[in-house]
């Protein structure tokens, strides 16, 4: 049977390559694009998803464009970022393996430059750059462009964004006019079209799915939680998928690195990777990423940049992106390879707008989904654990001279018994970690909708407020008392927050509840008199974010002068689904005060380089 990369017109030798690669059938972008660019004659714009197999699907037709007998630069490949890169060049190393003389070499910031120019010295047919530091290279007239027949723009919205867009000019500028431009771009902005127009002529354009859409294999999820509990969410979330394998994007370098620590030490096998990290940390940390010995990557939008790591089964926006289209970025670090993935969102009420945004903008739906019960995570955890007993694979030779003193000591037990105490061994954590977790999700009411307090949860807080005031009783009346917490809007809660957080901790009903009066690192809340001995119970060994919860009647409390706040103490108690026995506290996480710096540089090609300030706004 022929081979259908054969039928394409991929050469005998390529084929054997990319075989060894597990390339069985082309992929959709491989299919169209080969036989187009093969011709050798066009520009072409492509807008496709990392991810599709697009790197093959301008390499192969490269390569059998090259003539490799010449040791002179044929083909320019720029790119965004160092990862991308390596990772374009190995690519082209690989499916060339069989071609003799084949030379490809990656020229990117952050390594010695003395290496690339001898590489590039020695003869090179395909050079595949960051834009970086082939202006540098170009600068020191180390490589001669003028036999350039084709330049690959990959992921050229990246490269825009990044602020690269004067350098591709200089670097184009010395390659002949006539050489054929092939861009590959995710989205297709209007600075992406602007390129196409100036560079090329009468490209060929291919689309695979519609313009911004994510991958088809994709699915997008939300869920709406309380700012200070998305924290809680995200470990619930990951403690709910035990064989995740996720990228976690936030918003700035700090949070990143919050994120990440509080992984950490709740005992999730996490990493940060953002900016401020030196080249070499960076490398690590995806180093680990890509050998799987990191679970949970936590970065920033402009770190995660040429993140191509296969098998990714989660992305988890913790905080939406600043623009629009990176979460087309985003998400595409999953469902590669024609794999499926979750996009997830953890958002809070006010956000839920940004979700129809994106959704008319990727042109698919968003599923609402709920953030599990303790109960729900203790289940889902004890049967993957199960699943993972029965399908271990046994080292015959290196246990069995074990079984014999383990046999003898389980001689008193029924398998049944056996098993149970296996089980148990993974689930009383679980339990005992989830014992009265409360629910993370929030409320129809609290996010002012129609729901179930009926029409005067439409009016939301504001409305509630008001009517609690106007219609409820007051401590004044003697029906009800007034209970000081230490508490607050520092602790990023709202009225509607901190009525469900009594609520669930108290187990009393929100009817229950008279006035909230939010002060800054404290509040004060009236109860009905019946229920203050339930408020006091339920909270008699509750934390929040490493503090203990103290409750007091207001009298007490304002006269002991508890105005300055709760004893805020680090590392609480032993908190953490994943934790192992002798992990560390866990540590106040959202009442830190947090920098907005915005991660807008990063080093690429060794350049810092400003974002581009047109990008799509919410
Ligand atoms: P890319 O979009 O080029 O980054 O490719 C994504 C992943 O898909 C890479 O790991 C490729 O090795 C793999 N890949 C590309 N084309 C094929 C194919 N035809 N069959 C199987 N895997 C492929």
């Amino acid at each position: 049977m022929i081979n259908p990369f054969q039928l394409l017109g991929i050469s005998d030798d390529v084929v054997n390559a990319i075989k060894e690669l597990g390339f069985e059938q082309p992929t959709p972008i491989q299919e169209q694009a080969i036989p187009v660019l093969l011709q050798g004659n066009n520009d072409f714009v492509g807008l496709a998803q990392t991810g599709t197999g697009k790197t093959a699907a301008f390499g192969l037709p490269l390569l059998e464009l090259i003539d490799f007998k010449s040791n002179k630069p044929q083909a320019l490949i720029l790119c965004p970022t160092r990862e991308l890169c390596l990772q374009i060049a190995n690519d082209l190393k690989n499916f060339s393996k069989n071609l003799s003389n084949a030379n490809i070499v990656a020229v990117y910031g952050g390594a010695s430059i003395v290496q690339q120019l001898r590489e590039i010295r020695n003869g090179v047919q395909i050079v595949v750059a960051t834009p970086g530091r082939m202006l540098d290279i170009i600068g020191r007239k180390a490589i001669d462009f003028s036999n350039v027949k084709h330049v690959v723009l990959d992921e050229a919205d990246e490269m825009l964004n990044m602020g690269f867009q004067e350098d591709i000019n200089e670097i184009l500028s010395t390659t002949p006019e006539d050489k054929k431009t092939w861009l590959f771009s995710a989205t297709m902005p209007a600075e992406v079209r602007r390129i196409a127009k100036n560079y090329m002529d009468s490209p060929v354009e291919l689309t695979m799915g519609t313009k911004n859409s994510g991958n088809a294999n994709i699915e997008h999820e939300y869920y709406v939680v309380r700012a200070r509990e998305k924290y809680d969410a995200l470990k619930r979330i990951v403690d709910f998928n035990p064989d995740i394998f996720g990228v976690v994007f936030c918003k700035t370098k700090l949070d990143t690195q919050e994120v990440a620590e509080n992984l950490i030490k709740d005992g999730y096998n996490a990493d940060a990777l953002h900016g401020d990290l030196s080249q070499q940390q960076r490398d690590k940390v995806m180093k680990r990423f890509r050998d799987r010995s990191m679970q949970l990557l936590v970065a920033t939008d402009v770190a995660a940049r040429g993140i191509d790591v296969n098998n990714v089964t989660h992305v988890i926006n913790y905080a939406l992106p600043d623009e629009i289209e990176s979460y087309t970025h985003r998400s595409g670090r999953t469902a590669r390879a024609g794999k499926s993935g979750i996009s997830i969102c953890i958002i809070n009420a006010k956000e839920t707008g940004k979700i129809r945004q994106l959704e008319r903008i990727i042109g698919k739906p968003f599923t609402k989904a709920e953030v599990p019960g303790g109960f729900e995570v203790c289940e889902k955890q004890l049967f993957s654990l199960i699943h993972k007993v029965h399908n271990v694979e046994v080292n015959e030779s290196q246990i069995e001279q074990y079984i014999p003193r383990i046999m003898d000591e389980f001689k008193d037990l029924e398998k049944e018994e056996v098993i149970k105490r296996f089980a148990s061994l993974e689930f009383n954590r679980f339990l005992e970690y989830y014992r009265d977790a409360p629910d993370l999700n929030v409320t129809p009411y609290e996010r002012g909708e129609r729901g179930e307090r009926g029409e005067r949860s439409e009016r939301g807080e504001r409305g509630e407020r008001r009517e609690r005031g106007e219609r409820r009783g007051s401590a004044r009346d003697g029906s009800y008392t007034r209970l000081f917490i230490n508490l607050g809007a520092v602790d990023e809660f709202t009225r509607g927050d901190m009525l469900s957080f009594v609520c669930n901790h108290a187990k009393i009903s929100g009817k229950s509840v008279g006035k909230i009066d939010l002060k800054g690192v404290f509040s004060f809340f009236e109860v009905e008199n019946e229920v203050v001995d339930k408020v006091f119970g339920g909270f008699k060994s509750v934390e929040f974010n490493g503090r203990d919860v103290r409750i007091e009647r207001s009298g007490e409390a304002e006269s002991q002068g508890f105005g300055g706040g709760g004893g805020r103490r680090e590392g609480g108690r032993s908190f953490g689904a994943r934790r192992d026995s002798n992990g560390g506290g866990f540590r106040d996480f959202s009442g830190k005060s947090r920098s907005d710096r915005s991660e807008r540089s990063d080093r690429s090609g060794g350049f810092n380089k400003k974002e581009s300030s047109r990008r799509k706004k919410w």
